[in-house]
């Protein structure tokens, strides 16, 4: 698996330090809160766990699951709700986890999604910002890092249910998915 990489991005020792950075920044923002943690599925569960560990705060964490890519390298366009959450966002400080934000049309559904269900505040945090990429502005409170729009794969993201479980994001050798 691997060897399926052409060049990594973020390694194991630098997502750490993000996700600390990250986890003290929301603990300041949110003293004497008690957040709704909402980690969107798959891509962000190994990033929630991590963040999450590093927020010294009386939270809850629910997940969300939600598709755009239908299991290839483009986004469809379309985002579908395929899990919803188990807990009421009425009158909770939500804080959206990602894993990455490309179009930003998967925050901006979400954003909408509990605006509508009565949530008392929204924020978004996410690992990765492909900036580049942006069709929908919107404001990302929390970024961990800004990467080059490159399709990555590793902590979380996946190409075709695969490399989910690399423990650094990483770029794909174009020759994987082309050869497919
Ligand atoms: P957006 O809706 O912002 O275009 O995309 C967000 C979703 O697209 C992410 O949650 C993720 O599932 C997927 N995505 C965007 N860029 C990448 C990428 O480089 N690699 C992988 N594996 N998924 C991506």
């Amino acid at each position: 698996m691997n060897n399926d990489i052409l060049k990594v991005v973020c390694d194991q020792k630098h997502i750490q330090k993000v996700c600390k950075r990250l986890g003290e920044e929301i603990t300041k923002d949110y003293q004497g809160k008690t957040p709704l943690v909402v980690g969107v599925l798959k891509g962000a569960i190994f990033f929630m766990t991590d963040v999450v560990r590093y927020m010294d705060l009386y939270l809850s964490i629910d997940f969300i699951d939600v598709s755009s890519y239908n299991g290839g390298t483009q986004s469809s366009g379309k985002v579908n709700l395929i899990k919803d959450l188990d807990s009421d966002v009425a009158g909770r400080d939500v804080i959206i986890v990602e894993d990455i934000i490309e179009t930003g049309r998967t925050l901006k559904y979400l954003q909408d999604l509990l605006k509508d269900r009565g949530a008392k505040s929204i924020k978004m945090c996410t690992l990765v910002d492909k900036p580049e990429a942006r069709v929908v502005e919107l404001p990302v409170d929390y970024v961990g890092i800004d990467v080059p729009n490159e399709f990555l794969v590793g902590y979380g993201l996946d190409y075709q249910e695969k490399y989910r479980n690399l423990p650094y994001i990483g770029v794909l050798k174009p020759d994987v998915y082309q050869s497919k």
